[in-house]
């Protein structure tokens, strides 16, 4: 196996590690005191086609793959860690999820803000007692007819209180288990009945936003759930080959 990067490989790797050095390194010390995050340098990214590589074409993407998101995480992170969380949560975020997942009309409306970084994603998963164990999460749906309506919290969610739109896990039927998980697209802004806030004890990481989310009767439309009720958990199982990312494969218990 031939482990040399192709030209186009090295081109990219080049340009992530002069976007570093020139657009985040000379500023990033007193960002980083300050806490300060920068909208403007996402959709700098955005629109040199940082976050383009996991995407398909058709939504603003580039195709090419996770070797070359790679190639540019690295370079990022090795100058701002930072930095890493916002170039990933566009790159391989909701934009990966949605493409995948999505209907045609939520693909549109969503993918190509994203992968331009003018739409700052998030994905919410964590909550005060839920991290490595997703199915334990509280916040749940209601299904009211002709919308859902979402109670509970979130928390450690990168983006969350900038973010415009982005994917939020909640239960709309427990008793069935993990099979009874949902993603939803939800907009933060533009769903009343949701609040977000910045969490600024972070002892690292200060320019990469982390906020909470707390849900209050947030409607969600019924257009806005990705994939069907229930399929919430399979989709952050499964990678974008569709095949279990554990391993598993088509007989992973929780993914069928
Ligand atoms: C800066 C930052 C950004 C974040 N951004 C997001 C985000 O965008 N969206 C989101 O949903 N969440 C986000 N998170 C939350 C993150 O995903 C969780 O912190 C993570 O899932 C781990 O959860 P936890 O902190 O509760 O640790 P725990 O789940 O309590 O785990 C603690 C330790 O125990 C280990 N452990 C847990 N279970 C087992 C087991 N069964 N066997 C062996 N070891 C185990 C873990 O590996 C870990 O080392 C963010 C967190 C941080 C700090």
């Amino acid at each position: 196996m031939n482990f040399e990067l192709t030209e186009e490989q090295r081109l990219i790797q080049d340009t992530a590690k002069r976007f570093a050095a020139e657009e985040i390194a000379p500023t990033l010390d007193a960002e980083e005191s300050r806490h300060e995050f920068r909208a403007d340098r996402v959709a700098k990214m955005g629109s040199l086609g940082f976050f383009s590589c996991a995407v398909p074409e058709e939504f603003g993407g580039s195709g090419m793959g996770f070797a070359e998101s790679v190639l540019m995480a690295e370079q990022i992170a090795k100058v701002s860690a930072s930095w890493r969380l916002p170039f990933n949560m566009q790159n391989l975020g909701p934009a990966l999820t949605v493409s995948k997942f999505g209907t045609a009309a939520q693909k549109a409306k969503y993918v190509p803000g994203w992968v331009a970084g003018t739409q700052l994603g998030f994905f919410a998963m964590t909550e005060s007692n839920t991290g490595s164990d997703v199915s334990s999460m509280k916040t749940h749906a209601i299904d009211k007819g002709d919308h859902w309506e979402v109670h509970g919290t979130k928390m450690w969610i990168s983006q969350a209180h900038v973010g415009d739109a982005g994917l939020l896990y909640a239960y709309t039927d427990k008793t069935q288990g993990n099979k009874g998980m949902t993603a939803f697209i939800i907009e933060p802004k533009n769903m009343p009945g949701c609040t977000a806030r910045a969490i600024e004890t972070k002892l690292g990481l200060k320019c990469a936003p982390t906020g909470e989310f707390a849900f209050d009767g947030m409607k969600v439309p019924k257009e806005n759930v990705l994939g069907k009720p229930g399929d919430g958990f399979r989709g952050l199982c499964r990678g974008r080959s569709g095949r279990c990312r554990r391993g598993a494969g088509p007989g992973h218990p929780v993914c069928q």
